[in-house]
């Protein structure tokens, strides 16, 4: 085994807690991927994982029998979470993963009292090392230097391993996304051999990938990456390979999802791109906002702003992507400098987005006379009258504006 003892990190005294328990209790224990990938990176962990000999129901013993909460999140793929201070610590026991007919879960998992194997089944070369006090860095795949290069690499036969588990793919595409990585050029060779295999990960699993990849700070080398890669029809079956890569303009918009997702679905045009969206498993906020920055994009495409109240009307349709949708199109070259200008100015100025901006209410409305039905409609009318002419927006103008409104409706 390839061992660096002496080589020191920093990390919690939670985590050398439940280390220094498992190892003084016979068992190995060792610190293991993202967060000693992002340790050596000289980034904060955002979880924490560790690699054990010792058996699921050993390991949640042991950390119950010093009264810590244990819960057991995964104990048939071997992982127990441990509650140490309130850091949640996840232990796995060495696994072997079983044959893959499914390119996604393995028939079935054994554990293996042997930390190579258990490296071996991992995904990249900088996912694969392990660390602990007393063994060092443990790096039989030279994970480390990968690491310095900024590459990814697949642990072992690459075809093979994308063959497995397809939606090691995906996270390819997003570690490269995340951190900078590039993806290294016999692995690239295997995930465009075996990108098919995508169509067998659920779909959920696909947009919590995509997700991250598109939010990360260099999303835009991995979805140019990821285009290249001829994998575009293979997450969305409605592309085909006419449609127009959009890889820059992503990076180019703010980090939300539904200004990114819009961008890479773009090119599908409205039917398409809606489908493709209803085909993805994601939150209903999520569409939504992908939803109306695409339908605000195809408004600004289809309807030059040439004044500021179309501006302002425009911003009073699409209030929360207004700015986005904007963006994008005028990345796309579907929307002047002399519109986004209008639209910009409109946005800093002072006008009622919605009713609610109203400085009159629904109450006062019926007070005047409407019925519930028509208290809608007025305000309505109210809202557009002040968008149109801002200085409108004062009780005494709505108030006389919605008597005419309601006397002109009972002739
Ligand atoms: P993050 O920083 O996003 O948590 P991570 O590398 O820790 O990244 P996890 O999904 O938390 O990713 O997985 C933890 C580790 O488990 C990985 O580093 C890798 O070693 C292994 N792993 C996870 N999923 C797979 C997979 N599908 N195939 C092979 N190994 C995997
Ligand atoms: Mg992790």
């Amino acid at each position: 085994m390839k061992r660096k003892a002496g080589e020191s990190m920093k990390y919690p005294i939670e985590v050398r807690e439940a280390m220094a328990l498992l190892s003084a209790n016979g068992a190995e224990a060792y610190i293991v991927g993202g967060c000693l990938r992002n340790m050596l990176m000289g980034k904060q962990p955002h979880d924490w994982d560790m690699t054990t000999s010792a058996l699921p129901c050993q390991t949640a013993e042991l950390f119950r029998s010093k009264g810590y909460s244990v819960i057991e999140t995964g104990i048939k793929h071997g992982t127990v979470t441990v509650l140490i201070n309130g850091l949640p610590i996840e232990i796995t026991t060495f696994r072997v993963d079983g044959e893959y007919s499914d390119s996604r879960h393995p028939d079935n998992v054994s554990f293996t009292p042997s930390l190579e194997e258990d490296l071996a089944r991992r995904d990249f070369t900088v996912n694969a090392m392990a660390y602990s006090e007393k063994s060092g860095l443990i790096d039989l795949y030279n994970g480390k230097k990968d690491l310095s290069d900024m590459l990814l690499r697949a642990v072992g036969d690459a075809s093979k391993r994308f063959k497995e588990d397809a939606l090691r793919i995906l996270r390819a595409f997003r570690f490269s996304a995340e951190h900078g990585f590039s993806i290294e050029e016999n692995t690239k060779k295997a995930i465009i051999e075996g990108k098919e295999g995508l169509i067998n990960i659920s779909r959920e699993r696909i947009y919590a990938e995509l997700f991250r990849a598109l939010l990360g700070d260099y999303a835009e080398k991995a979805i140019s990456a990821l285009i290249e890669c001829g994998l575009l029809p293979f997450i969305f079956a409605e592309y085909k390979d006419e449609a127009t890569p959009v890889a820059d303009i992503i990076g180019k918009l703010p980090k939300n999802i539904g200004a990114r997702l819009a961008a890479l679905i773009w090119p599908l045009g409205r039917e398409k791109s809606e489908r493709a969206l209803a085909s993805l498993k994601m939150s209903n906020q999520d569409k939504k906002a992908v939803k109306n920055t695409l339908e605000a994009a195809v408004f600004l495409k289809n309807t030059p702003i040439r004044t500021e109240e179309e501006a302002r009307l425009f911003i009073s349709r699409f209030p929360l992507n207004f700015s986005d949708s904007t963006l994008l199109a005028s990345l796309l070259g579907d929307c002047s400098k002399a519109s986004q200008m209008l639209i910009e100015k409109a946005a800093k100025s002072d006008f009622p987005k919605s009713v609610g901006e109203l400085a009159i209410g629904g109450a006062e409305i019926i007070s005047l006379g409407a019925n519930g039905r028509e208290t809608g409609q007025v305000l309505s009318f109210l809202l557009e009258r002040s968008i149109l002419d801002p200085k409108l927006n004062n009780k005494n103008d709505l108030k006389k504006l919605a008597l005419n409104y309601i006397s002109e409706r009972k002739k």
